[in-house]
């Protein structure tokens, strides 16, 4: 059986004693004969062609020149020693060049020798060198037809390397791997999948992949395996789907009644965006079905999310069901209680806040009116989810700002009714399209892609220290005109002291330079009670303060229409998502808004690319596609849910064609054949079910 022979111990394996296994696993993690399989090249050298040494450019990558060497010196001095062989060929010379290990060099090089030598050409002191490279001895009478023209690359350690596990070592175990287990290796996907993409078969592709003959191959192999990989995950996250949409029944909700429609007609601040009501109607569409609404809505930041989760509340209300929201913090729920209050005074409904501070003689009016059926919405943090939260009869469930929490969370708000709730679950965090649809793929997407009329776009700009007090009469400008700024300082863990001394440092030096009774500076941070910061928090929205110091608590929807300058200090230092949600706390009200970002003069290459991105552009889905490429999908994420996100060849930043085409193949098959009972599917059937069995994390997501 394939699968037993793939679960063996490589120690089993011909070669590889219980030494070599336990270096394997340490290092690489590699404990399996599957694990070995899946250890891809991480990068391939092309040897089918011999340069000349005339044809050589800076540009070449890691490329061969065949030549005989004439002399070898030993150069320079202490740290700039180094050893230097000329290397001829007919149509000129370069050196080669090795900065250690020169007397173990010497004895193997020797004037006269003919080699193949490997490595990335450089210009230096107008001569062409490689800077140690590998060399072949080129010898008379052997047959180059048979050299590995394509060299796979694997990445090892030092450790192995010094036990012969370099490279060219894992290449000859991975070649006695795929001659014991190759012919196992059978076909999974069905003969018409293989048609339509003109596949490689499953066992070419691991062959070509670790032996490729050509690039051509190497790059179908990749296609090959990237593909099965991604169509697995899509897989089981659509049957996830179907399984759901065929089991579970949710609440109807055919009404659309007096709350929706009073609201609409009479206490709607403004005309939606066009994005609002396709949303609004999306959400309709599902809750009036009976199939339960699990729906991510994303919007950017500003992009009016609040009114859609609202409304979609005023329909559960209409159908005669409770409805709650629930937001990440304190200040969020309360700051949406205040919001929604406002918004359907008049309407009749009881609303009510509960979180970690709501004192014990309101949670029980809560405990009581939430059985009654006499409270309509409850609005809160985590502390939704206590045991003895139990509503009469809960719709819906909005959650704001949450990446996907996990079963044991979704479970507490399912055991809320006997009927599961419709959810929606809200982010500003725009997730690229590839992590969207494996993180997200079992939900329904709404997308408000649209900011209401009349925004105009935030300037950004980007300062250095030395700018700093033009930045400070800027300010002090928009201050003068009554408006309101918040300053932000990087508190990546809330307990970082230093941090924490700069922030206050920071706070003092802003209040010598907006001084009383001109200003009024007030500051937020993690380190204090959250009545307190409430208060701060409540103080600045009043207008009475008119600065606002603070770390990222206010990151997230935090809404002050008044503030029209966020001042980012050290921003080299935050992710580009953290300071698109920050850009994201201003802009939101009449005036021209501008986000400065201050920086210290030396950034890394990655800071740079981040500082630009957020000049140039404030599109959202935009910046996380650049967040995406340079952090990958793990931290991305968050490391919680990167077990998702472990795929061993695929690439979410860059597999985005053969992720939508995988899904897609996952789709039809769903619809043909969805418990995957026709014959042709039966390899495939049991490959599937092998590789639910080895990736217990998917519990996660169900
Ligand atoms: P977010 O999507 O970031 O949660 P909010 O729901 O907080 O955005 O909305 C941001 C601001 O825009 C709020 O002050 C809200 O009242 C306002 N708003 C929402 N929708 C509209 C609209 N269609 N026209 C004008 N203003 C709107
Ligand atoms: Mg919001």
């Amino acid at each position: 059986m394939l699968q037993d022979l793939l679960q063996t111990q490589l120690m089993y394996l011909k070669g590889i004693g219980p030494d070599k296994a336990a270096l394997l696993k340490k290092d690489l993690g590699l404990s399996t004969f599957e694990d070995l399989l899946y250890y891809f090249p991480f990068k391939y050298i092309d040897r089918s062609s011999v340069y000349k040494i005339s044809e050589l450019n800076e540009d070449l990558p890691y490329i061969q020149v065949a030549g005989k060497i004439e002399k070898i010196q030993e150069v320079g001095q202490q740290k700039g020693k180094r050893l230097v062989a000329h290397f001829r060929d007919e149509t000129g010379v370069m050196e080669l060049v090795w900065f250690q290990k020169a007397a173990v060099i010497k004895q193997y090089i020797k004037p006269g020798m003919e080699f193949l030598a490997f490595g990335r050409p450089v210009l230096f002191q107008n001569k062409f060198s490689i800077v140690h490279p590998e060399l072949e001895k080129i010898e008379a009478h052997k047959d180059y037809s048979q050299i590995i023209r394509i060299k796979p690359i694997y990445s090892t350690s030092e450790r192995m390397k010094r036990k012969g596990l370099d490279s060219g070592g894992l290449h000859v175990l991975i070649r006695g791997l795929l001659e014991k287990i190759g012919p196992e290796l059978e076909e999974v996907f069905p003969e018409s999948l293989l048609a339509k993409h003109q596949f490689l078969s499953r066992r070419e592709a691991f062959y070509y992949i670790h032996f490729p003959d050509d690039f051509e191959k190497q790059k179908r192999a990749n296609y090959r395996l990237k593909f099965e990989e991604l169509f697995l995950v899509q897989y089981r996250i659509l049957k996830l789907k179907n399984n759901r949409d065929r089991d579970i029944r949710g609440h109807i909700f055919d009404k659309v009644g007096n709350y929706f429609n009073t609201f609409y007609e009479k206490h709607l601040p403004f005309e939606l965006t066009n994005a609002q009501k396709r949303v609004i109607r999306e959400i309709r569409q599902d809750m009036k079905t009976g199939k339960q609404m699990n729906r991510l809505l994303q919007g950017d930041v500003g992009s009016g999310k609040t009114v859609v989760a609202l409304m979609s509340m005023l329909l559960s209300l209409d159908n005669a069901r409770q409805a709650c929201l629930m937001a990440p913090t304190e200040i969020l729920a309360t700051q949406h209680y205040q919001n929604i209050i406002k918004l359907i005074d008049g309407l009749g409904l009881n609303v009510r806040l509960l979180t970690g501070s709501t004192k014990v003689r309101e949670r029980k009016l809560i405990a009581e009116e939430l059985q009654s059926g006499k409270l309509d919405i409850l609005i809160g943090t985590h502390a939704l989810l206590e045991e003895w939260v139990k509503f009469l009869g809960l719709g819906l469930v909005v959650i704001d700002e949450q990446h996907r929490f996990g079963v044991q969370q979704r479970a507490k708000l399912w055991g809320k009714g006997p009927i599961p709730p419709h959810i929606l679950v809200m982010t500003a965090t725009p997730i690229p399209r590839t992590l969207a649809m494996t993180l997200y793929g079992d939900l329904d997407i709404s997308i408000i892609d649209e900011l209401p009329v009349g925004r105009k776009t935030i300037q950004t700009k980007h300062y250095y220290e030395s700018q700093r007090l033009a930045v400070f009469g800027f300010i002090k400008k928009e201050l003068q005109s009554g408006r309101q700024v918040y300053i932000v300082y990087p508190l990546i863990e809330e307990s970082e002291t230093l941090d924490y001394n700069n922030l206050m440092a920071g706070f003092e030096a802003i209040e010598r330079e907006f001084p009383r009774p001109e200003f009024h500076v007030g500051i937020v941070h993690g380190r204090m009670a959250a009545a307190d910061k409430e208060f701060e928090m409540q103080r600045f929205k009043k207008g009475e303060t008119n600065i606002l110091v603070s770390t990222t608590v206010i990151e997230v929807g935090v809404d002050v229409p008044n503030a029209s300058i966020m001042l980012i200090e050290s921003a080299e230092r935050f992710g580009l998502s953290q300071l698109h949600q920050l850009r994201g706390r201003v802009g939101r009200g009449a005036n021209q808004s501008y986000c400065l970002l201050m920086t210290a003069y030396k950034l890394s290459s990655d800071a740079s690319t981040r500082l630009k991105t957020m000049v140039q552009t404030s599109n959202g889905f935009e910046i996380a596609e650049v967040d995406l490429r340079l952090r990958g999908p793990g931290d991305l994420i968050g490391t919680q849910q990167s077990g998702l996100l472990n795929m061993r060849i695929a690439d979410l930043s860059k597999d985005q064609a053969i992720l939508q085409s995988a899904r897609h193949a996952a789709l039809e098959l769903m619809n043909e054949d969805s418990e995957l009972q026709k014959k042709e599917n039966q390899a495939l059937a049991a490959f599937i079910r092998d590789y639910e069995k080895s990736r217990p994390d998917w519990s996660i997501i169900s």
